[in-house]
Order: C-alpha cells, then sequence, then structure tokens
C-alpha cells in the first residue's frame, strides 16, 4: 500500500494540507491524533487509557498507535497519507517495513510561529474538524462550517502540554527528517506561507511522482 506521510511540529498546518491531498489524490487520510480523540470522546478502553497521556502532550505508546494504524484502513483504499504519524523512530521503522512510502513532506516552520498558531487553533467539539481564529476562520465566530458544533479550544492546547509537546517534537521527531532524507523520500516545504502556496507546492510533486 503506497503512503505519503506529513512530519511537522505542532501547529504547522500539516493536517490541513493532508486533507486537501487526501482530497486531491483520493488517498485515505489518517490522522492518529484524531482517531485517539474519537476514542477518547467515546470512552473506549482505549480512549480511557491514553487521555491522561495525551492531555499531558506525551506520546502514547508505539503498540497503540501501531494497533491505530493497522486498524483504521478502510478496504479497496488506494493510498494512505499519514498525518502525526511516525513521531518516532520505531514508528519510522514499522512505516517503512508496512508500507511503500513515496513521499515524506516535512513542512518547516519556526518554534515560535508554532507557539502562536497553536494558541489561535479551535476545534469542533462534535465533528472534530480544525480552524484557527487568524488563518482558518470559520464562516460565524465559533461555529463549527462543516457540523454547526461548538468550536473549543483544544483540551491539550494548554501552555504545559503546548511545551511538553514541542520538546517531543525536538527530542523525537526531528531525528526524523534526517532518517527519511537518507532514504530520499524527504521534501521540506516551507510552511510559512499561505495554505494556497504550500498546497500548490504539494500538489505539483505529487502529480509529478
Ligand atoms: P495531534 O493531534 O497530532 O497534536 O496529536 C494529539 C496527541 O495524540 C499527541 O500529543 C499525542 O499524545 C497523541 N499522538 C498523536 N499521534 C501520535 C503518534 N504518532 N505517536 C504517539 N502519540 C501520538
Amino acid at each position: 500500500m503506497k503512503a505519503i506521510v506529513f512530519i511537522g511540529i505542532q501547529g504547522c498546518g500539516k493536517g490541513t494540507q493532508a486533507k486537501l491531498l487526501s482530497e486531491f489524490s483520493g488517498y485515505q487520510h489518517i490522522n492518529i491524533g484524531d482517531l485517539l480523540r474519537r476514542q477518547v470522546a467515546a470512552a473506549s478502553e482505549l480512549g480511557m487509557k491514553v487521555q491522561s497521556i495525551i492531555s499531558r502532550g506525551e506520546l502514547v505508546p508505539d503498540e497503540v498507535v501501531f494497533e491505530i494504524v493497522s486498524g483504521s484502513l478502510e478496504p479497496g483504499a488506494r493510498g494512505i497519507i499519514f498525518d502525526g504519524f511516525p513521531r518516532t523512530r520505531e514508528q519510522a521503522e514499522y512505516l517503512i517495513e508496512h508500507y511503500d512510502v513515496i513521499r515524506v513532506y516535512n513542512l518547516e516552520l519556526s518554534k515560535q510561529e508554532a507557539i502562536s498558531r497553536i494558541s489561535a487553533r479551535r476545534i469542533c467539539q462534535s465533528c472534530g474538524h480544525n480552524f484557527n481564529i487568524i488563518s482558518l476562520k470559520p464562516k460565524i465566530s465559533g461555529i463549527c462550517d462543516a457540523c454547526g458544533g461548538e468550536l473549543i479550544t483544544r483540551p491539550d492546547d494548554t501552555p504545559a502540554s503546548i511545551e511538553n509537546r514541542i520538546n517531543e517534537f525536538y527530542e523525537q521527531t526531528y531525528n526524523l527528517i534526517q532518517f527519511f532524507e537518507t532514504k530520499q523520500l524527504l521534501k521540506n516545504v516551507s510552511a510559512d506561507q499561505t495554505i494556497e502556496e504550500i498546497f500548490a507546492q504539494l500538489k505539483a510533486d505529487y502529480s509529478s511522482m
């Protein structure tokens, strides 16, 4: 199964770009954070297990992530876009072993800009759709465009959790840039551009593959 991967610091816009590329390519979009939040909202056994880990901004165990990844594949999918996976070296090894990775997009953004974007992030309480009160505003303030649900700040977007996640990114995920570069899969894209500008680059790259 072909796979395209998005990596980047929190707030770099990988969820937005992954969704756009999924619509363009017909690949299934898998966002691990969203899938985990759904488990928490449903109070499933797995959700209960990971709730406090997520709220502290720590990484959930690799085995849990592998279970989510393998269990979320839609039959007949022509490819997958992973967003928020892999985040550790073990996850990267798992990915390479199980999927035919054709590209890894690294959306580059400074730490300072990432923090300011996270604080402007809002999420729909009902359907999980993402917004940003600066760069991706809903049509009606506080209301989800997709389902009319109420927009809230993500429960794990607290200063302590944001700091943990950013540290986690530099300690674990950042090293994957080198890992994928060595495998000649990496494409660096500046995330300090508009959504349309970034997507135009991704679309051109995808179409050339
Ligand atoms: P995100 O929506 O990508 O910011 O992810 C929210 C939270 O889900 C993270 O802070 C982690 O606790 C957990 N999470 C998401 N993706 C992963 C992953 N690949 N490995 C471990 N934990 C993850």
